[in-house]
């Protein structure tokens, strides 16, 4: 099926605006008036860019309040229509867009509306063109999409049609599947958005919180199965106001766009792509560092030996148990400081994660990072981070990563670890597109949102994890683009026993997070301990959650650079990742941060 999107829902300038929906493989666009107005192209120019950019003009909506209205108010509008109908044949647009009317003057009347609708069609079809008329869910009369057919169908005129928007259809609670009573040729077209389920009004809520296919609360994939049962054959469009998709840059947002619209095509079986593959692992985390030495130090408390070296470059891998620290002090660190720049999944089968990811539009990584590299699939997240599809310890018939590295003489690791998680910062305006990413792309579930309040800001964390826990990823992002997310990217190492852990690492010289002695007198409010364990992690910083499945215990080391650790033991049955304590953790770390 065809792909389509409005302009309103990227920023920039009308030109930034079709590249960027070009660039990211829409096949048409919807131009929003004011995007037209406000632009130095003429309609015959931005038609000619068009089709230089492969981009088709699928709809334009410059009319509005145009139906149910008295005689000379109406008589004004078909005024104004003629003029608009002249220049969409300049356009190159043959279907227009009439919303319901919000005017105090409309009347409660459908077959007014349904006259005066036939009227503004038959001088559309004059100019070649299409009227399709939509229920605004604050429509004065009409606000529902089986309201507006109705007054489609009695107007009887073959240039007048109906525009679904899956916005105004779910957000009013609507059955879908009384789209299946209208005629699929009578569809003339069909905008798509999403949006988190919120209780606000409704006008504000679509004006501001829409989102992508698949971002949000409601089923849009069930809603455009009932509009495919129909027959309609126009394109999948995507109309989203949001406000931060028109702070962000436009290239990025559109291949969020696009990818949100593939992963529904696929939903719905219009379109096929690779299977996901479910990483069912992680192989390593990657930190680069232009110091080593406090990582070094860091990683060396903790308990981590140093077990070998990358035959090549500057990178050394660290393990302890099962949980592997690549440390690399090549130019990246350099550039960016102490980070966590890589992270290697464990793919049943790499080859074809790579395809998949490559056909939700990742961004494909050499294979052969330098010529004596082992040869790996790789993409970058929207973030930036490197996502490796690893085959560890499946050589020959799999390229294996540690063929790269010569072991180093070290002392064998004292206790057993692996990674529980690891948590990422997002770029503010990239939250929603994190979370898809990472579903589409990794095959992984999202759980669902929490906010955490910074004594500076709030953060918003979202953990997505296969259905097995052997991979969670939390994606944090700072609520406004001045927030400080420094505390943010961290590793967890699940330990059998945190105390114990916690008191080796600090044995070891390591330095932990203190955390306040008002934390575990609140906890001891909370919670019933055995005698002595409540004060033993008051000693240690130790901090506790429970849910239904479970307890959690865990306590963090001081953050070294952009990343810290965090040591966590974990009840099988906890699905957490102790947010409820976030707040503590967060101040401790902005307390114990050198003066800005
Ligand atoms: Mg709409
Ligand atoms: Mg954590």
């Amino acid at each position: 099926m065809r792909t389509s999107i409005a302009t309103v829902s990227l920023s920039g300038s009308l030109t930034e605006k079709l590249t960027a929906a070009s660039r990211a493989g829409f096949d048409g666009v919807e131009i929003f008036e004011n995007d037209l107005l406000a632009s130095p192209l003429s309609p015959r120019e931005v038609r000619a860019r068009c089709a230089d950019l492969g981009l088709t003009v699928d709809l334009y909506q410059p009319l509005r309040d145009i139906e149910a209205v008295p005689e000379g108010e109406f008589g004004r509008n078909l005024r104004r229509a003629r003029h608009k109908f002249e220049l969409m044949g300049e356009l190159g647009a043959d279907t227009v867009l009439v919303c319901s009317s919000v005017s105090p003057s409309a009347v409660d009347d459908d077959a007014l509306a349904a006259r005066q609708l036939s009227e503004l069609a038959s001088l559309a079809a004059d100019f070649g063109i299409r009227v399709a008329y939509e229920a605004l869910a604050w429509g004065r009369h009409v606000s529902t999409y089986d309201h507006a057919w109705r007054i489609v169908e009695a107007a009887g005129h073959p240039a007048l049609g109906t525009c679904l928007d899956s916005f105004h259809i779910l957000s009013r609670g609507s059955d879908p599947k009384g789209i299946e009573d209208i005629p699929g040729e009578k569809i003339f077209f069909l905008q798509l958005a999403d949006a988190p389920l919120l209780a606000m009004d409704v006008l504000q809520w679509s004006r501001h919180y829409r989102c992508f296919p698949g971002q949000g609360g409601f089923d849009v994939a069930g809603l455009v199965r009932h509009v495919l049962r129909t027959g309609y054959d126009g394109p999948l469009s995507l109309e989203v106001f949001n406000d931060v998709f028109r702070q962000a840059e436009a290239g990025p947002t559109a291949v969020d766009a696009r990818r949100s619209l593939l992963m529904l095509q696929e939903a719905v079986g219009v379109a096929e792509l690779p299977a996901p593959v479910v990483p069912t692992g992680v192989a390593f985390a990657e930190l680069v560092t232009p110091d080593a030495e406090p990582v070094s130090a860091l990683l060396g408390a903790l308990g981590f030996a140093r077990t070998a070296r990358h035959r090549s470059k500057p990178v050394d891998l660290w393990e302890l148990g099962e949980a592997r620290i690549l440390v690399n002090t090549g130019p990246a660190a350099r550039r960016d400081g102490t980070g966590l720049a890589a992270i290697g999944l464990e793919s049943p089968d790499p080859r074809a994660a790579a395809r998949r990811a490559e056909a939700l539009l990742a961004p494909v990584l050499p294979r052969r990072r330098a010529p004596e590299d082992v040869p790996l699939d790789a993409v970058a997240a929207p973030d930036g981070t490197e996502l490796f599809f690893c085959a560890t310890g499946r050589a020959p018939e799999l390229p294996d990563w540690l063929a790269d590295f010569a072991a180093v003489p070290h002392e064998p690791a004292p206790s057993p670890a692996r990674i529980d998680h690891l948590a990422l910062v997002q770029p503010w305006h990239q939250y929603d597109e994190a979370a898809l990413f990472h579903r589409a792309v990794l095959g992984l579930h999202a759980q669902d949102s929490v906010d955490v309040a910074d004594p500076y800001g709030l953060l918003r964390s979202r953990a997505v994890t296969d259905a097995g826990g052997r991979v969670r990823i939390a994606l944090g992002v700072g609520a406004a683009p001045a927030d400080d997310t420094l505390h943010a990217q961290h590793i967890a190492l699940a330990v059998d026993d945190v105390v114990a852990a916690a008191r080796a690492f600090r044995a070891a010289g390591g330095a932990p997070l203190p955390i306040p002695g008002n934390y575990h007198d609140d906890l001891a409010a909370r919670y019933e301990f055995p005698d002595g364990e409540l004060e033993t992690y008051r000693e240690l910083g130790i901090l506790y959650d429970r849910d239904a499945g479970g307890a959690f215990r865990h306590c963090y080391t001081r953050t070294v650079g952009r990343v810290f650790f965090e040591l966590v033991e974990r009840d099988p049955g906890y699905r957490g990742y102790g947010a409820q304590n976030a707040p503590v953790r967060l101040a401790a770390q902005h307390a114990g941060r050198p003066a800005r």
